[in-house]
Formats: C-alpha cells, sequence, structure tokens
C-alpha cells in the first residue's frame, strides 16, 4: 500500500504541477487509484527535491495510514462485542472507557443471564413485536449501555466515556445520566426521539458530550 500511495503522490505530481518526471511509467487510471487511497498528502512543491523532503516528513502519515484513532479504536471493539449480542430485534455492543483510555466495562444486549437468550424465545415481546421502539418499556433484554454500567458499579462510572454502536435509548439515557458518564460516542442514530432531547438538553447544561461517529 505504500507503494500504492506514493505512485499516487507522484501521479499528483505530474498531473498537476506538469512534471516530465516518470510521465508514462504507470499505466493506471488516477482517479480509480485514488478511490482506494487511504492517504491524500496536498502536493505544493516545486521541484524534486522539495517533494522528496515533503514526503519525507510526512512518512509517518505514510507508513501508517491505517493506525485508527481511539475512537475508532474503541468503535471497532464495540461492534465486535455487538456481534455477541443474543436479541433478536437489534444487536448493539457498548464499552466503557476512562480518561487514560482504558476499558473498564464492556457489554451488548440480551436477556438477563437466569433466562433463556433472547433469540431463543427468552423475551417475549422481542418475538412478538414487529417494531423496536414500541417495546422498550416491556423488553426483558438488558441493553449494551445498562450492561457496561451494572458492569462496573455506580460508582466507578464518573467521567467515563461511552461507545455505543447505537445511540441510547430513553431508558439507557437516564442510566447514563445517573452514571454521570461524562461522553457518549456513537454510531447509528436510531429512532428515538426523546433520548435525544434529553441528551441535547443535557449538552446544554455542558454535563454530557456527545459525538456521532461514522464507521
Ligand atoms: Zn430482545
Ligand atoms: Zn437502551
Amino acid at each position: 500500500m505504500e507503494k500504492l500511495i506514493l505512485m499516487i503522490l507522484q501521479n499528483l505530481m505530474i498531473k498537476y504541477k506538469s512534471f516530465q518526471l516518470c510521465q508514462h511509467k504507470y499505466d493506471l487510471n488516477f482517479l480509480e487509484l485514488a478511490k482506494n487511497c487511504k492517504v491524500y498528502l496536498k502536493n505544493n512543491t516545486n521541484t524534486v527535491d522539495e517533494f522528496t523532503n515533503y514526503l519525507k516528513q510526512q512518512m509517518v502519515k505514510i507508513i501508517r495510514p491505517f493506525r485508527p484513532d481511539w475512537d475508532v479504536y474503541f468503535m471497532k471493539i464495540a461492534y465486535t462485542i455487538k456481534q455477541r449480542s443474543n436479541c433478536m430485534k437489534k444487536s448493539v455492543g457498548a464499552v466503557l472507557v476512562n480518561n487514560n483510555k482504558r476499558i473498564l466495562s464492556t457489554s451488548y444486549n440480551g436477556t438477563p443471564k437466569v433466562m433463556k437468550n433472547c433469540n431463543e424465545g427468552g423475551c417475549d415481546v422481542c418475538k412478538e413485536s414487529k417494531t423496536l421502539d414500541l417495546i422498550l418499556y416491556k423488553c426483558m433484554c438488558i441493553h449494551a449501555e445498562e450492561g457496561c454500567i451494572l458492569e462496573l458499579g455506580i460508582t466507578q462510572t464518573r467521567n467515563t466515556t461511552l461507545y455505543t454502536t447505537l445511540f441510547p435509548c430513553v431508558w439507557c439515557c437516564k442510566a447514563l445520566l445517573q452514571a454521570e458518564v461524562s461522553r457518549i460516542v456513537y454510531c447509528e442514530q436510531g429512532n428515538w426521539d426523546l433520548s435525544l432531547q434529553i441528551i441535547q438538553n443535557l449538552i446544554k447544561h455542558d454535563q454530557i458530550d456527545i459525538e456521532q461517529y461514522i464507521y
């Protein structure tokens, strides 16, 4: 991949700076190639030497283009955890992380331990309901977000970040508020109008930060 990126960079140079260098060396469709490129660097240099120096300076970005930042890292973990969900209606994964980037707890949604799994008929509500939002207040499944808090105990959740694959429902918003989780990073929007209102009001009072991350 490094070679691919370098070739694109050289092509960029050729295309936009009209350099004669290696003009016909690569038989590649530039735009097609660029679509698959993970790193884009703007080339403002005028000579090959300048260009080479510029590349050396940017080498960290080129060599490790796939190293995820922390939000990506934890969200990917949340998606792995989601795969363990046993709820037949919706799978959700969550990770609770402290300010030192240490994972404190993880959870996915599903029925409590003492019951049959949701996908084995453990939750009648999930089994019978056709929609997701109407059943929440009667559903037997523990949600991934509340599972994270339960794992830890509410005394250890203050000023943590929750990564969740789905925007928290009203029930979980209440739990997260009580647990004093200070940041929520989510991916899928879900369909929770009231949750959004609750969270938006909390943001106004600077109690919680919320960010959407598109995975
Ligand atoms: Zn369920
Ligand atoms: Zn929930």
